[in-house]
This record gives structure tokens, sequence and C-alpha cells, in this order.
């Protein structure tokens, strides 16, 4: 009775924060999707129209705050001192979500008892690209086509040199960086207006999901999922947050707070680049990230850094050598290390890229190319974790460059929930 009137007063839902509402709406789709079964289908045009909504922002969002970031750094070697620290700080968070893959696999045993043999007709299920090749396609021959195309390592590459040339063109200029700068907080706009969607999305996204994977799918690849996941939470509780603390000494549940809205978009999209819109808002507005340093450093990590799927490629690696019975050396495990960061780089922010990515993992080591369609039956069900940490870990370095650069409003970050739920 209590409840059904909280429920009626008017109001109730609208003056609920966002982060709560996007919760409510992935509880309620699961409940949904396991009520329905595969009929569930019927609800995933809701989600469909949201992913298509922010989808919509992506080029555009990324290219003008990518300009926009550039031309707000005057300063040519500030701007070259923040990349190289986004960088690194990618880079070292990458190779440390392998291990921790490469060690909770090694540690659980996912594949053990599964035997599987390959066959001597094992072959690559698609050619992943060789790390000449990606370096290449990063530069766009027709910019205007990279844009239609919606390439976002080519967009990035094609805004970082327009932005450069701007600031050194000066008054001249001036005009081009003026209509980028409102073009910019137009899309924040939009960005804002297609995240009101997010709990109805996010609702048919994951009624959608459960009810395609029944527990009975699962039950036999559970392990994998369950080291994956596990591996996903310890990343973000152990590394992130420590860096937070240790080197930003900031409040690290702050952060975890503010990471709630995109990690639950993460994860119901599986597109960190769709994510994008999402975490820019909630880099400046929760965490207290300044503009410059945000719209260079998000759209760069949800491109190039990749943890969540690094860390994946490490379980799935070990997973299938364990399942088909094939030894590891310790050299084996250095090289996965390198190709799973190289091969995370590559890998687009979009649903399943990183399955893809896997096969190149897969054939450095050699180990056997049908590992790759056990995997693809519950990629989804992966996607969603490693996602979700993608999106953490571009959140955490831009507060980590924000914080050393000085441009990180700490009145903003250390704000307390109450504020936040109010606005
Ligand atoms: N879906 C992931 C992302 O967008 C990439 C992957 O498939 O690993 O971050």
């Amino acid at each position: 009775q209590q409840a059904t009137i909280e429920l009626n007063r008017p109001g109730f839902w609208s003056s609920l924060a966002l982060w709560k509402k996007i919760l409510v709406g992935m509880a309620l789709g699961m409940i949904a999707g396991v009520f329905l079964g595969p009929d569930a289908e019927i609800l995933k045009p809701i989600g469909t129209l949201f992913i298509n909504a922010i989808k919509m922002l992506i080029v555009p969002l990324v290219f003008c705050s990518l300009v926009v970031g550039v031309t707000s750094m005057q300063d040519t070697r500030k701007l070259g001192r923040i990349g190289l620290k986004s960088l690194v700080l990618y880079m070292l968070t990458t190779a440390v979500a392998i291990s921790i893959g490469l060690g909770l696999g090694a540690f659980f045993q996912p594949g053990e008892g599964i035997n599987m043999v390959a066959s001597s007709a094992a072959a690559a299920t698609s050619e992943a690209p060789t790390l000449v090749q990606t370096l290449l396609a990063m530069i766009p021959t027709n910019p205007v086509s990279a844009l239609a195309a919606g390439n976002i390592l080519q967009i990035i590459v094609f805004a970082l040199g327009l932005g450069i040339a701007l600031n050194l063109s000066g008054e001249k200029a001036k005009p081009a960086v003026e209509l980028f700068e409102s073009l910019a907080e137009g899309m924040y706009k939009l960005t804002e207006m297609v995240m009101k969607l997010a709990p109805y999305g996010v609702f048919g996204l994951m009624a959608w999901v459960a009810g395609k994977y029944g527990l009975e799918i699962l039950l036999p690849l559970i392990k994998v999922i369950a080291v994956v996941y596990v591996g996903a939470v310890i990343h973000v509780l152990v590394v992130y947050t420590g860096l937070i603390s240790v080197l930003g000494r900031l409040n690290p549940v702050r952060y975890l707070k503010g990471l709630v809205n995109p990690a639950a978009v993460a994860f119901t999209t599986t597109s960190s680049s769709g994510t994008l819109p999402a975490t820019i808002k909630a880099a400046r507005e929760e965490m207290g990230v300044s503009k410059g340093i945000s719209s260079f450093v998000l759209p760069l990590g949800a491109t190039i850094n990749m943890d969540g799927t690094a860390l994946y490629q490490g379980v799935c690696a070990l997973f299938i050598a364990q399942a088909f019975g094939i030894d590891l050396a310790f050299s084996d495990y250095l090289l996965i290390i390198m190709t799973s960061t190289l091969a995370s780089i590559g890998t687009a922010g979009v649903p399943g890229a990183g399955l893809i990515m896997l096969s190149l993992v897969l054939t450095t080591v050699g180990l056997p190319m049908e590992g790759l369609a056990i995997i693809a039956g519950i990629d989804r069900i992966l996607d969603m974790a490693r996602t979700s940490v993608n999106v953490c870990g571009d959140l955490a370095v831009s507060v980590l460059v924000g914080k050393s650069e000085n441009e990180l409003d700490e009145t903003i970050y250390n704000r307390d929930s109450s504020a936040a739920v109010a606005e």
C-alpha cells in the first residue's frame, strides 16, 4: 500500500537521479527478460532507439570536442605532456589488466575438463589487421569520408591536426575556433537530452539479453564468465581506485559513484565509443575534470584504451589453451601480454570488436581458432563486462591527468551525493 502511494506521488520518477533510473531500468529489464524468454526480443526496439540516438552523437561530438580540446590548450608543450601522461597511464593499466586476466585464468582454470580437440582445418574466422596496417589506416586520405564513415581513429587524427593548426593560425582562425566551441556546446546539450532516454533503452537491451541467453546456455561456460567478471571487478576496485587514491590522492568512493551512469550505459550498449557522450558528461559534471582535459583524454581513451578487452583476451587465451589441453610456456605468456596490449589498442570501441582481435592473439600464440567459436556464443555477456571496464579506465585516467595538471575541480569531485541527487 505504502509503496503504491509512493510511486503514484507525482514526480517520483522524474525526481529520481538519472543513475538510479538507469539501475532501475536494468533490474526491471533483467526481470522482464527472464520472464519473457526469447519473446523479450519485442522489447529490443526500445534499446535500439536509444543506441541509434547515442550513435547519432558520436561523430559530431568526438570531432567538435577534440578540436575544442586542442584549441583550449594553446600551449603545445602542455598538449604534448597531457598526451604523454594519458598514453603512459593507458598502456600501464592495460598491461596490468592482462596480467590480472592471465593470473585469474591460471588460478581458476576455467577451461579445465572441457577436452576439445583441434581439427587440422582450424581457420581464422576473420582476418585481424597487422600493426602496420592499423597505423597506416589511422590517417584519413579524405577526412570527409572518415566523418561520414564514422572512422573514429581517423577522425581523431584529423581533429588533432586541425586543432593544432587553428592554434598556430592565431587571430585569423578565431571565428573557426568559436564556431567549434559553440557546436561543441550544442553537442553536450544534445547528449544530455539523449541521456534522458537511457533508463528506457537500458531496460529494453537488458530484457533482450536476459531473454536471449537463458541460464541453460550459460552454465557450461559459467566459469569463463565468472572469471572475466571477477577480473573486471578487481581491476576497477583495486587498480583504478588504488591509482585514484595513491597517485591522485583523491577519495576513490567519489570516483566509483561518478562512474555509475557511464558504466551502466557501457554495460548495456557494449560500445565505449557509444558511451563516450555519457563518459564525457560524467567526467565533467560528476568528477570535475576540466573541459580541455576531458575533451582530449576521453575520446582518445574510448578509442585506444581497452583494459577490459585486454583482460578478457588474457582469460580467453588461457581458457582456450586449457580447453584444448595445450601447455603454454612462460614466453607464451609474455607474447600474450604484448599482443593483447597492441590488439586492445587496435580494437574499435564497438560491440564485439574484442572477439575479432582475440583471433589476432590466438594466431600469434598458435592457439586453435576454433576456440573463438566457443567464446562467440557468450561474447555479448563478456562484452558487457569488458566495455564497462574500458570506460571506467578512461574515466580514471581523465581524473588522474586532470588532477596532475591542476585541471580538476575538487569541489565538484568531492561534492556529496545529496547535492548530486538534487540536481
Ligand atoms: N565492445 C568493446 C568496447 O566498445 C570493445 C570490445 O569488443 O572489446 O569497448
